[in-house]
């Protein structure tokens, strides 16, 4: 039977000068209710001991928009400030549950710029979709279609750091599951290949991120010899952010391809949860990439699985998945970290990597 799931679509997008600025203006105001709404439930709770409400926010917003001073968020659609003043009390519902710390203030140079638009703040039609206040649709770049006969209930829009534009669509989508395999697989977080399986495959990193990255490298040297302040550094900070995010998206668009072909080829994949190795401050790039990516990957094989009705298992115990010989069960006293081949006293070979992804097999199919 099929499963019905909400399903983000994200595209690149290239806004008019009047829709940059229509979104640029909606992208401030929405920050700034956001930040004056947490001023507001920050006052009254520390002073007056007292938790103030979203109906209470939003009953504030509309005083707001009566004074002169703010009139001006009248100039832009409501519905990406009444999101706004949602996300906060999602924030605050986190806190109160101890999932996370107090909210704290977006910043206009930190906090990634978007804007929340449902269902009555956009219009979708034949391939077209146009923003509340704007005239025109959004020249979207379709790089993979919506699915037949989606139905967005919510749309971000968005700019990152290196100044480009996207639109994330939620539809409901229908997944049918996989047919049945009884396949396993276990599998190596790595720094050199990106991932070992435990069938002796090695996932190398994308084409192109060696070259990206010494680029990556070099725009960051040039970037700490500007002066601080300078226009010349703005330039550089830009240019890292885009070479950075250029990065990011070739590692995504590979994960999306690893994590769908595992997903497809067997029934149960075997992780290690990373956890304990990212507490470990390391500031070397090829490490944070790497960290970063296993997150990535591990969130990507956590909804994949449930859509298909495939099994996912994080090995949560810290144990020597290196060090521990996969055919004799023998635990070697030491495994410096260039050892890359080495031989068991029962007399198996083993590559490192492999016989680390085997050991996770083995530790996930037992603790299951
Ligand atoms: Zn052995």
């Amino acid at each position: 039977m099929a499963q019905v799931v909400k399903r983000a679509y994200k595209y690149r997008f290239y806004p008019t000068p009047e829709q940059a600025a229509e979104l640029a203006r909606t992208f401030g105001c929405a920050r700034m209710v956001y930040n004056k709404a947490l001023e507001e439930r920050t006052r009254a709770y520390t002073l007056e001991g007292r938790k103030v409400s979203y109906v209470q926010s939003s009953a504030a917003l509309t005083e707001w928009k009566r004074t002169d001073d703010l009139a001006f968020l009248n100039e832009v659609s409501s519905v990406p400030l009444q999101q706004a003043l949602r996300h906060l009390q999602a924030a605050f519902a986190n806190f109160f549950a101890k999932r996370a710390g107090y909210p704290t203030f977006k910043s206009r140079k930190k906090s990634r710029a978007s804007a929340e638009y449902t269902r009555s703040a956009f219009k979708y039609r034949d391939g077209a979709l146009t923003l509340a206040k704007m005239d025109g649709p959004l020249n979207i770049f379709w790089s993979r279609p919506l699915p037949e006969g989606a139905e967005p209930s919510t749309v971000t829009v968005s700019r990152d750091a290196a100044g480009r534009w996207f639109v994330s669509i939620l539809c409901q989508d229908a997944i049918r599951p996989l047919g049945p395999t009884s396949n396993t697989v276990g599998v190596d977080a790595g720094i050199t290949a990106l991932a070992t399986l435990s069938t002796g495959e090695k996932i190398v990193n994308p084409r192109h991120e060696r070259a990206d990255r010494r680029k990556l490298a070099k725009a960051q040297r040039a970037l700490a010899r500007m002066q601080k302040g300078s226009a010349n550094r703005q330039k550089a900070k830009l240019k890292v952010a885009r070479v950075y995010a250029r990065i990011c998206d070739r590692r995504r668009d590979f994960l999306h391809k690893l994590t769908t072909r595992l997903v497809r080829e067997t029934q149960t994949v075997v992780i290690e949860d990373l956890t304990v190795r990212n507490m470990v401050k390391n500031h070397k790039l090829a490490r944070a990439i790497s960290d970063a990516s296993w997150r990535e990957m591990r969130t990507m094989l956590e909804y994949k699985t449930q859509w298909y009705g495939r099994e996912l298992v994080v090995v949560d115990r810290w144990f020597p998945s290196s060090k521990l010989c996969s055919a004799c069960g023998i635990l070697q006293d030491e495994m410096p970290l260039n050892v890359r081949t080495w031989e068991c006293a029962c007399g198996a070979a083993h590559d490192r990597d492999v016989n680390a992804a085997k050991n996770i097999l083995a530790a996930g199919l037992a603790e299951r």
